[in-house]
């Protein structure tokens, strides 16, 4: 059985107090809980602080380009169905560069994890304003306050087809470490947007802001109801709380599931595609 220290990379140059901490506690103590080890995960990470976590994680992985990590997690599932696939990201990666992605990704049902840490700030970049970020946040690239409303995920997830969609807030890695088990166990599109307080960039969204705002879904909350669900996936917005735990699930066939191509073997398994030379040839 793999340990903790098994999927430990390089230390973290996370700054301290970061939220990042807590998610990358949390992804590795629920790897270790599902019995996996470093060479059974595919990981794929887009760029910010949260991006970095390439180097702290022992697992095969892709630190990608900003905003594609989705479309490479996709193709890492396609490619070899059998492996269970992360796509680690930030609220600006996923839901501004990376937003088309994020929404065919969710409408496709493609059998991965999304953990998303949503800081509302470009926090790498020293703290210009990230698309989860409340109308009005003064920032280095907003120094009169940002016009747009924000996006918002939870809900923009659910309508476009997701079939796991949760919050967790990386103050209590315990329950985030439970949801990120349940997301990679779901069968189909998983999303779990951890509340990550960046405490460099953001003075507004601290972890005093989330524990007064922050609650957990009661034990008889119905996450398969999806018109509840919008209504707990509004709440930040509308309401200025933030709803933690399963807010939504459904069964859907999966992407990969739906392709005959894939029934009986992984591509890479497939002679046809270890054959460099002759896909050339068919190709050339
Ligand atoms: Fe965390 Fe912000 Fe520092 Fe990045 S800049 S490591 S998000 S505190």
């Amino acid at each position: 059985m793999s340990t903790v220290q098994d999927f430990s990379g390089y230390p973290p140059t996370w700054c301290p107090g970061c939220g990042n901490w807590g998610i990358g506690a949390a992804v590795k103590t629920a790897l270790v809980q599902l019995g996996h080890n470093p060479s059974s995960i595919l990981a794929v990470f887009g760029i910010g602080c949260s991006g970095n976590t390439n180097d702290f994680l022992n697992a095969y992985a892709i630190h990608s380009l900003h905003g594609r990590a989705i479309p490479t997690a996709v193709g890492m599932k396609l490619a070899n169905h059998k492996m269970s696939v992360l796509a680690i990201v930030g609220d600006g990666d996923c839901y501004g560069e990376g937003g088309n992605h994020f929404i065919h990704a969710c409408r496709g049902n493609h059998n991965i994890t999304v953990i998303v840490h949503d800081n509302c700030v470009y926090g790498l970049t020293t703290g210009q304003v990230a698309p989860t970020a409340q109308k009005g946040f003064k920032s280095k690239s907003t120094p009169s306050g940002i016009i747009e409303i924000p996006v918002t995920p939870l809900g923009l997830a659910i309508v476009e087809g997701a079939t796991f969609v949760a919050q967790g807030f990386t103050g209590n890695v315990s329950h985030l470490t439970e949801l990120i088990k349940k997301g990679i166990v779901h069968k189909g599109f998983s999303l779990i947007n951890v509340l990550q307080p960046c405490v460099s960039f953001n003075k507004i969204n601290t972890f005093s802001y989330y524990k007064e705002r922050a609650y957990q879904l009661a034990d008889d909350y119905n996450f398969q109801d999806i018109h509840v669900a919008l209504e707990k996936a509004l709440e930040p917005t509308l309401a200025d709380k933030f709803p933690l735990g399963v807010i939504y699930q459904s069964e859907r066939t999966t992407f990969d599931d739906s392709l005959p191509q894939l029934k009986e073997k992984t591509l890479l398994e497939k002679e046809r595609f270890l054959n460099y030379d002759k896909i050339l040839e068919d190709f050339v």
